[in-house]
């Protein structure tokens, strides 16, 4: 089965910013059209030899609280049936949210590993607020703290996301 990490999570937390770090060719992507829909972007990527595509989820639809909330489980399940791996991105400079937690909750069920990523941890005080997610109760036994926008804390991540495929 092929390889295939997808990101999930709230706005605003860096989904993309870190998608853009996993993929390298990100001119190859966008010019294939075939591979690109609205609200989900593919790419491919590799680490330690291994090869796996990725994909970044998130185009939500704004509006009521119940559209979101629909939109919420419809990209939560999408990554469980489509994933190998899911990357469970938040974000260390706001903490933990409601949306957080409704993420979480849909996320519970899914029999595919799952990594939280506390993104945004780009200083000690922020990487100190990654702790507060482990309320969550969610993932594998640690939570990755990363800085997606220079890529600090990456590579530990995919060392460990690699082991799992
Ligand atoms: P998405 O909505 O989850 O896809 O989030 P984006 O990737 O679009 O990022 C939202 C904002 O957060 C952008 O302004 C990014 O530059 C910023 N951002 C992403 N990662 C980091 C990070 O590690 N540290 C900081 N300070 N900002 C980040
Ligand atoms: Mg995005």
């Amino acid at each position: 089965m092929a390889n295939i990490v997808a990101i999930v999570g709230r706005p605003n937390v860096g989904k993309s910013t870190l998608f853009n770090r996993l993929v390298e060719e990100r001119k190859a992507i966008e010019d294939n059209l075939s591979g690109v829909t609205r609200d989900r972007h593919y790419g491919h990527a590799q680490w330690g030899g291994k090869f796996f595509s990725v994909i970044d989820t998130g185009g939500y639809v704004t509006g009521s609280e119940d559209i979101f909330e629909k939109e919420i489980r419809k990209q939560v399940k999408l990554a469980i049936e489509e994933a190998s791996v899911i990357l469970f991105v938040v974000d260390c400079m706001v903490g933990l949210t409601d949306l957080d937690a409704e993420f979480a909750k849909e996320l519970r069920g899914a029999d595919k590993p799952i990594f939280m990523v506390a993104n945004k941890a780009d200083n000690l005080d922020d990487l100190l607020m990654a702790n507060e997610f482990y309320a969550l109760g969610i993932g594998e036994d640690i939570i990755f703290p990363t800085t997606s926008t220079s890529g600090s804390g990456i590579g530990d991540l995919l060392d460990e996301v690699i082991k799992k495929f």
